[in-house]
């Protein structure tokens, strides 16, 4: 059972994470996590400059190293990037120690590429153990989501996501998207859509 929408107790248990913003704003948050990747996000970029939006990037260290002119078109165009590790960890198979340590190396590669500093933090899978949590709290605030796509999703009905996501979406919502290539199809053939959406629903944008 997949649910589009973070279920309400499941937000409840973790208090310390950030699932939605402000609720009488009309503004949404889209997030994109796992690139920089060539193909997938700057047809996003493309997609969100011509409706004059703004997101915020969850990004892979490694994918930074790879793609630092990419990451640079992100900064430059407005939009935020937060820290996804360096390497893409599953905090529930990592120590504690391990787990900080990639998380750092990501910090220190968007310093070294692009010379900023992120205070956003996302786990990837959304795992970390409390104990990760804890200690990464003083520096990062963790972001979470309220609203998922499912494009990781292998052979997901994408015309029922559509419409299950434009359907969760309210004042606050924080959205969840992947840049990387097992998710190049269902960004290109849905993401316009659900941007469209957002257009004609009144919807703006924020950065997280
Ligand atoms: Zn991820």
């Amino acid at each position: 059972m997949f649910f589009y929408r973070v279920p309400a107790v499941v937000q409840w248990m973790y208090p310390g994470r950030v699932w939605h913003l402000d609720r009488k704003s009309s503004k949404v948050y889209l997030t994109f996590d796992d690139g920089p990747v060539d193909g997938v996000t700057d047809f996003i970029l493309d997609q969100l400059s011509e409706r004059n939006m703004k997101g915020t990037f969850f990004m892979v260290g490694e994918n930074i190293v790879r793609n630092p002119s990419l990451a640079r078109r992100v900064l430059n165009e407005g939009h935020r990037i937060g820290n996804h590790t360096f390497n893409h960890l599953n905090g529930r198979r990592t120590t504690a120690k391990e787990y900080l340590r990639n998380v750092t190396r990501c910090t220190l590669a968007l310093e070294d590429q692009l010379g900023i500093s992120t205070d956003l933090f996302r786990p990837p899978y959304g795992r970390i153990t409390p104990q990760q949590g804890r200690s990464l709290t003083p520096q990062y605030k963790v972001i979470m989501w309220e609203v998922l796509a499912g494009d990781f999703i292998a052979g997901i009905d994408e015309v029922r996501s559509l419409r299950k996501i434009t359907e969760s979406t309210q004042n606050g919502s924080i959205l969840l998207f992947h840049d990387q290539l097992k998710t190049a199809g269902f960004i290109k053939r849905v993401l316009p859509s659900y941007l469209d959406f957002l257009v004609e629903s009144g919807f703006q944008t924020g950065i997280v």
